[in-house]
């Protein structure tokens, strides 16, 4: 049964496959018993939101809204909801619903549902256009169990800062590796695996590899190995441990398997479980760890996807939505 819409909000999005991004209204469901409705403050903008958007993941459903990476302010809780109130900062990942009884949801692996997963946009619903529309948005509606607590300080927006160099992922698993590597803390579980996970195999523009390098170095990096580079990479063959990859571009993994030693392991960066990224959140927040970011204006979306694929991105580029979207937005054109 289709959920009644409780009402209409702005969004950033497109409505046909030949229209370029633009401010929509799209509806959002009524406040459910087990629902948690958050007033969005900021989405990241990643690359995965560019594929999507330039379907090249598969034909788009339509009205598409993207955004994936969600935070935001409690504003509105169903009366059986008790994990959130109102007031409260929390976030939202990729994912949004799950069947909640297979053997992988009962051991909170639900990106990983057998049955239906959920994600946060373009994903079948019962809402009312039928598919799920993301954090390019004023507001969302998600079900208590998929929404994150985000510690109260950390800032929602993190660090504004302007480097060229690592990818979002990438560089909060270089900061949670040195945190973790320099004051010998457990890891958050979510880098169990990745505790040599010091250096940085990015693949990179020679004409950008030294700023890259600084950029790791400051970041806590022991080592930057650059792709780039034939003769360090070669150097490097069966020493690595562990690779965290977070690369969604299109790479070589051949390559990146000769560093590993004979037992190393690759650790792909896809889905994370909402249960690790709770604890990854409550890690970042005990000691402080932020990410860096650049804040975009929502009218400068279509930019920064033009940015994304010149690969001008900095940690990671974060839309300001309370700040920007409203009912004067015009996305520029490039
Ligand atoms: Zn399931």
């Amino acid at each position: 049964m289709v959920k009644n819409t409780a009402e209409i909000v702005y969004a950033v999005g497109v409505t046909n496959s030949t229209e370029k991004l633009r401010l929509i209204e799209i509806p959002r469901r009524e406040v459910g018993e087990t629902d948690v409705r958050i007033k969005i403050q900021y989405t990241g903008i990643c690359h995965s939101d560019l594929h999507f958007i330039c379907q090249e993941w598969g034909p788009l459903e339509f009205p598409a809204v993207a955004g994936q990476e969600i935070v935001g302010i409690v504003t509105n809780v169903g009366s059986g909801v008790s994990k959130h109130k109102i007031g409260d900062a929390v976030g939202v990942g990729c994912s949004v619903d799950s069947c909640r009884i297979c053997t992988n949801c009962s051991r909170y692996a639900e990106p990983y549902c057998k049955n239906r997963v959920v994600e946060t946009y373009h994903s079948p619903t019962d809402d009312a256009v039928g598919h799920t529309l993301g954090g390019y948005s004023q507001a969302i509606v998600v079900d208590e169990e998929f929404v994150l607590s985000i510690p109260k300080n950390l800032d929602l927006a993190g660090n504004h800062v302007a480097v060229l160099g690592l990818g979002g992922l990438g560089h909060m698993g270089l900061l949670l590796s040195n945190n973790a590597i320099s004051k010998k803390k457990k890891f958050p579980p979510i880098l169990n695996s990745c505790q040599a996970c010091s250096g940085s195999a990015q693949k990179s523009q020679s004409s950008r590899s030294s700023g890259r390098t600084e950029d790791a170095y400051k970041l806590g990096a022991s080592n930057v190995i650059i792709t780039s580079d034939t003769a360090a990479f070669q150097a490097a063959t069966d020493t690595v441990d562990y690779i965290l990859d977070t690369v969604s571009a299109k790479h070589d993994i051949d390559a990146l398997i000769t560093l590993l030693k004979t037992d190393g392991k690759l650790v792909e960066v896809l889905l994370v479980e909402i249960k690790e990224t709770q604890e990854m959140l409550d890690f970042c927040g005990k000691h402080g760890i932020t990410s860096a970011i650049e804040l975009i204006s929502v009218n400068k979306t279509e930019q920064t996807f033009e940015r994304i694929l010149k690969s001008d991105v900095k940690f990671r580029f974060v839309l300001d939505i309370a700040g920007t979207l409203n009912k004067d937005t015009v996305i520029e054109e490039i």
